[in-house]
């Protein structure tokens, strides 16, 4: 499978249950606030296998997110939807018009300003949502 021809990102949603600093590889010490974090990631060959990945409490922290998913203090994984036929960096364009980017994360290798997006709550993070998964491929 191709992933540069049948590009499938994924969506994965975090609840923060609360304010905290996490030091986030070179990206250094971050403020993570109350909330949600939606995530955008591309699914490379195994989409499925990457957002699984996802849901371990353990592992090895290679990515921006890792940090954010990894041991006892990790923020809870909620939601993550699978988007066939999208790239990564058209959904994370579509998000950073409605939400606040997390500067550089998961953006090392693109010019988005970032992959991580904040929600203050529940119905802002569905409203933001909604019309991008129920919307046709288009990014
Ligand atoms: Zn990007």
């Amino acid at each position: 499978m191709n992933d540069e021809r049948v590009p499938t990102s994924y969506v994965l949603v975090l609840w923060n249950q609360r304010g905290r600093r996490v030091r986030v590889g070179k990206l250094g010490l971050i403020r993570f606030e109350e909330g949600f974090y939606v995530y955008v990631g591309s699914g490379g060959s195994n989409p499925l296998r990457r957002a699984q990945r996802h849901l371990k409490p353990t592992k090895p922290r290679h990515w921006h997110i890792d940090y954010l998913t990894t041991g006892p203090r990790r923020m809870r994984p909620v939601d993550v939807h699978l988007m066939p036929g999208r790239r990564e960096c058209g959904v994370a364009k579509r998000l950073a018009a409605r939400l606040p980017a997390v500067k550089g994360f998961g953006s090392s290798d693109c010019r988005c300003p970032g992959h991580l997006f904040h929600a203050s709550g529940l119905p802002l993070l569905l409203e933001v949502l909604a019309p991008l998964l129920g919307s046709p491929a288009s990014g």
